[in-house]
């Protein structure tokens, strides 16, 4: 049976933490650093930005688990490589989730705003990895200012930000040795990438980063 024959939207009503799961699977991690990495994702559902470009779903019917059975279904795969994406993955209490089944290579994909779960995640659990792709937000001088040293790798959706925050991004991946990506935004058109390659050409600091799964046809 499918994990989510299993579990369905409001349920079960637990004292545990819960959490709002969107989808499970493994593929290959494609996006970044970990390029190649064969993986198991958990998808959240749930963001606290609504981008334009967003390909995450908007309208849940996602199942509602509780820490005890995503641990489970964690164990469960037996692979080791856990990214947790969403939606806003620090929008769930990932950090217990990480506690509760150390043992595996957590990376997580976040927008940054909620500052204090990173911070909590990276000098107190340390065990994961941090994807920071920055969005246009009002206050994103103030929000990100404290962040910039903490993550592993800054990913920018090309166009997606202003050039002001494309350089403060840039600046920060030099001044902290942290690896930046450009990734083509990709809409019903498929990537535009022909600017982000002659982008990473001018500015060869930046590394181009591709969704190749969705040329493959593949989640
Ligand atoms: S921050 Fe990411 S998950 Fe949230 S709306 Fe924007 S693209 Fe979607």
């Amino acid at each position: 049976m499918d994990w989510k024959d299993k579990y369905k939207k409001d349920e079960p009503k637990s004292e545990e933490s819960t959490f709002l799961v969107d989808d499970i699977f493994e593929s290959i991690q494609f996006e970044g650093s970990r390029c190649g990495t064969y993986s198991l994702f958990i998808r959240f559902f749930g963001c606290n930005l609504k981008c334009p470009f967003c390909d995450t779903p908007q309208d849940s019917q996602s199942p509602v688990l509780p820490l005890s059975e995503l641990v489970k279904v964690i164990e469960g795969r037996k692979q080791k490589n856990i990214i947790l994406t969403g939606g806003e993955p620090t929008l769930q209490p990932i950090d217990e989730l990480i506690l509760a089944a150390p043992e595996f290579n957590y990376a997580i994909e976040t927008n940054g705003t909620q500052t204090e779960k990173i911070f909590y995640l990276k000098e107190e659990i340390k065990n994961v990895w941090v994807t920071f792709s920055p969005k246009q937000i009002n206050d994103w001088q103030k929000r990100y200012l404290d962040i910039w040293n903490l993550v592993d790798e800054i990913k920018i959706i090309y166009g997606s930000v202003s050039n002001e925050l494309l350089k403060i991004a840039m600046s920060a991946s030099e001044t902290y040795e942290t690896p930046i990506y450009i990734q083509p935004m990709y809409t019903e058109q498929g990537a535009q990438w022909e600017e982000v390659y002659k982008f990473v050409a001018a500015n060869p600091s930046c590394k181009f980063s591709y969704q190749t799964q969705k040329v493959l046809g593949i989640k």
